[in-house]
This record gives structure tokens, C-alpha cells and sequence, in this order.
């Protein structure tokens, strides 16, 4: 009798146990994970699919050799991911990844199985910033604007504290949850739990039923409603499209508002400014934020040709972009936003010290060949480690390979659509170790618009319509690293 060892039939192969028997199911062979048939034709045969294997209603990832992957993420071209954990079953809802990282597996209506979210450097010892980057995530994923994400956020943050298993009295009634379903929305609630299998508790299970809710049974709620207990203007309240013009809204405040007064409707108003407060907190911390750094300033002029300085054509792009940059519904600091002295270490400690989710830092310079007035074209930078000038205060970051692969392609993004606004001559991206560069922690590149050194190009940077080529370029770039557009 076998036992203990591998027997092969032609390619079919199979491990016999201790007892003699062959293996089935998930079975550990060596350091080795392994899944063996369970059909009775094929009983104990070890899968080498190459493909997912789906068993007992887990999928699996069994390899060429028959070996499971486990513990890393596997791809299937550039954007969709998946990762397999310690057991070797796909990942799915949240997760917490051999990086010690928390990521979304996004499973929602279907849509891109399995796609996973990083849900970035979020504090992952803090529960309750998974739950909402997992509910950023989810909204967003169903198209819904950033400000009427944290409009719900604000008023979850109110009623439960993000507790997704609380019980309050309120009334003579319970209210369950994160939104604190009461009443007839309660039973609703707990019906359609049980009818999912999932226990009235399970935050992802409350994220599906509120969505289910808002955009079906409760969606009248969002339309114009008379609440003569609420003073005015809440007494009459609301959108004339309802739900549909609530996605769109850019404006978390009122998000907020119609959350609390239309959908919540509590006893009294009395909460709302917390509500708001919340909202606001979220809405700074998950949309995200563009650093932009207009180069030199004050005593620092950079180049200075033909009268010209580079620090006011930096300054006139830069206001540019902010400006488009908000429009489009990112948030935006500058390093300055007059004609005045900043150290090169303060512009990246101050990007550095924003609280948010996702931030990039965009160094806008303008370029000089003092040595040969024909050289022209726009250039870009990212970050290359010299140990001759090393970190001052970015020690931590400065070499780490996903910032600069974020850079690299931030970079790349920025630099193509800068040549593809403006028709200029495309130098490439480059690598340098500029202070910017290297003390931001964030991803961070550093553009040269132009050569001021050459007159024909000198004549356009300093026109408001070049400069606004320039700018449609960065915001395009920038949109498209973002996967915006
Ligand atoms: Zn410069």
C-alpha cells in the first residue's frame, strides 16, 4: 500500500495519505497547499487547472503544478487583482493582506468580480477608517458624487458612531444599525437580511440594504416634502429629481441636509451641525488632494529672461490648474498663492502635514539653457535617490518603490498631455533628486513647461492661451492618472 507519497497515473496525480487513502479536498502536502477532486470519476486527482476552481462555494487559484496560491495577489492585466489568502480562497468584502494592509474586494452588482480597492494608507488599527473608506468605496462605485458620499457618511458618523451592531432606543421603538432603521424600515431591514443569509450585523449587508433602500422603496424621500416640525427652510425640503439629483451633488453640506431632514428625518434638528461636521471631516479626507507648487517666488525669481520671471509664469499656471482642479471636485493647496519666499523644504513639509487619503504633489517650473537659446520642449521629473544628498525629512518614503512607480506614472500622464495640448517638442520624463522631489512623501513630479531661454518659446509661455494649454495638459494628466478619464 502507498502512504505518504505522491503516485502518478500518466499526468494524473494523486497523494496517499496516512490511512492509504488518496487526499481529497483542500489538503496540506509539504508547505504546500493543494485541492484534490472530490468527484467520485475523478475522486483524489489534484487540480493543476491554471484557472479558478470554485469549491464549496470558495474559488481557488490551483497553478500548473497543482499548487495553490496563497498569501499574494495574482493579476490578470493591469487593473483587475485578486488576492488569495493564508487558506487559498479569493479574498472578498475587506481584507487584510499579507502587507498588513487593509483592500476592498469589489464585489458589488457583479461589476468588475473581484476587483480590488486599496484602501490606501489608511490608519488600519482604527475599524472605524475601513468602514469608511468601504463605504466610500461602495458609493463611489454606484455613482455617486464624493459630496453625497460624505453626506451620508456625516449623518452614519451621527447616528451610530459607525457602530454597525448598535441598538438604541429612540422613542418607544429600537433603531438597529448604522442609519438606526426603526419602525416599519426595521422590519424591512431584518427581512431582508435574513433573506440574504447574513446576520442583521454585517456592515456589508447594511451598505446593500441602505442602497437598496434609497434608491427603491425610501427614494421618494429625497424629493420636496412638507415638515411642519422642522423651521424653515427645512419645513419644506428637498430635490426635485430626488435620488438621481442627490448623486450629483457637489455640495456636501447641503448633502448632508437632505440626508438628516429628508431621509433620517430625527425628532429635531438639533444634530444637523454635527452632521455637517462629520461630513466635512470625510469629504477633506477621502477626495483627493492635489498639491500644487508653483516653483520660486519673492527673492526668487528662477530664470529671468527678457525682463520675464519664471516664478510669475509658474504662479499664472498654477492658478489655473487649482482653479479647473476644483472645478472638477478635487481638493487643492498651493504652496503659494502670491509673488513671496517659500523654502524648498517648507513646500514639501506643508504638502507633507495635509490630512488625506490620497494626495500628489506638482511641482510647475519653466525651464533654461542658458548656453543654447535653440534648445525647446517640455520635460518632467520624478524622483532619483543620490546617496550624496540624502533625505532631511523623508527618510521613510523618499526611495519607497510605490511612491515612486506612482510618481513615474503621474509623471508620464502629466508630461504626454502637456506636449499633446500645447503640439511642443516632447523631451521625456527624466529622474533628478530636486528637493521637492525628494522630501514630499507623497507621489510628486516636477514639470518644465518651457524654455524660457528660447525666444519663439519664451513668446508663447508668456501668453494667458499657451499657459492655458499648458494647464488643460497637467489637469488632463492628472485626471487620467486618477482614472477619471
Ligand atoms: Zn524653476
Amino acid at each position: 500500500m502507498y502512504r505518504n507519497q505522491w503516485i502518478s497515473f500518466g499526468r494524473n496525480r494523486h497523494y496517499m495519505g496516512t490511512d492509504g487513502a488518496a487526499y481529497t479536498g483542500v489538503k496540506t502536502v509539504g508547505t504546500n497547499l493543494h485541492l484534490f477532486d472530490v468527484r467520485n470519476n475523478q475522486r483524489g486527482l489534484l487540480r493543476t487547472d491554471n484557472a479558478w476552481v470554485t469549491y464549496y462555494g470558495k474559488q481557488y487559484f490551483p497553478n500548473a503544478q497543482g499548487n495553490l496560491y496563497r498569501n499574494q495577489f495574482i493579476s490578470f492585466g493591469p487593473t483587475v487583482k485578486y488576492y488569495l489568502q493564508a487558506d487559498a480562497t479569493k479574498a472578498t468584502g475587506i481584507f487584510k493582506a499579507i502587507d498588513n494592509k487593509y483592500y476592498y474586494a469589489n464585489e458589488e452588482k457583479g461589476i468588475n468580480n473581484g476587483k480590488i480597492v486599496d484602501l490606501g494608507d489608511i490608519n488600519n488599527t482604527n475599524p472605524i477608517n475601513v468602514k469608511k473608506a468601504v463605504t466610500w468605496v461602495f458609493f463611489t462605485n454606484n455613482g455617486y458624487s464624493p459630496a453625497s458620499i460624505a453626506g451620508i457618511m456625516g449623518n452614519i458618523a451621527a447616528e451610530s458612531s459607525w457602530k454597525e451592531d448598535i441598538t438604541e432606543l429612540g422613542g418607544n421603538q429600537e433603531g438597529i444599525g448604522l442609519i438606526q432603521w426603526s419602525y416599519t424600515r426595521k422590519t424591512e431591514f431584518l427581512n431582508y437580511a435574513k433573506s440574504v443569509g447574513k446576520p442583521w450585523t454585517d456592515f456589508k449587508t447594511q451598505l446593500d440594504y441602505l442602497l437598496l433602500e434609497m434608491e427603491g422603496s425610501e427614494s421618494w424621500r429625497f424629493k420636496p416634502r412638507t415638515r411642519d416640525r422642522y423651521p424653515a427652510p427645512y419645513n419644506y425640503f428637498g430635490l426635485p429629481n430626488g435620488i438621481t439629483d442627490f448623486k450629483k451633488l457637489n455640495d456636501f453640506v447641503l448633502a448632508t441636509e437632505i440626508f438628516c431632514v429628508n431621509y433620517e428625518s430625527p425628532a429635531t434638528l438639533d444634530s444637523l451641525p454635527k452632521r455637517i461636521e462629520y461630513a466635512h471631516q470625510d469629504f477633506s479626507y477621502f477626495i483627493p488632494l492635489i498639491f500644487l507648487d508653483p516653483g520660486h517666488g519673492g527673492q526668487d525669481s528662477g530664470a529671468y529672461y527678457a525682463g520675464i520671471k519664471e516664478s510669475t509664469i509658474n504662479l499664472s499656471i498654477a492658478k489655473m490648474v487649482k482653479q479647473d482642479l476644483l472645478n472638477l471636485g478635487y481638493r487643492v493647496v498651493m504652496s503659494r498663492e502670491d509673488d513671496k519666499d517659500v523654502s524648498l523644504l517648507d513646500r514639501s513639509k506643508m504638502a507633507n502635514e495635509i490630512d488625506a487619503k490620497t494626495k500628489i504633489f506638482v511641482s510647475i517650473h519653466n525651464n533654461a539653457a542658458p548656453s543654447s537659446s535653440s534648445v525647446n520642449g517640455i520635460e518632467t521629473y520624478y524622483y532619483q535617490y543620490y546617496p550624496e544628498y540624502p533625505p532631511e525629512i523623508n527618510q521613510e518614503k523618499h526611495n519607497d518603490p510605490v511612491r515612486l512607480e506612482e510618481s513615474r506614472k503621474l509623471a508620464e500622464y502629466i508630461q504626454n498631455e502637456m506636449v499633446v495640448n500645447t503640439g511642443a517638442k516632447n523631451r521625456g520624463v527624466f529622474r533628478n533628486t530636486f528637493a521637492v522631489l525628494r522630501e514630499s512623501k507623497m507621489p510628486a513630479i516636477l514639470l518644465e513647461g518651457g524654455f524660457m531661454t528660447n525666444p519663439t518659446e519664451l513668446s508663447k509661455l508668456i501668453t494667458p492661451s499657451y499657459q492655458r494649454k499648458l494647464a488643460n495638459g497637467i489637469v488632463t494628466g492628472i485626471q487620467k492618472y486618477f482614472g477619471r478619464i
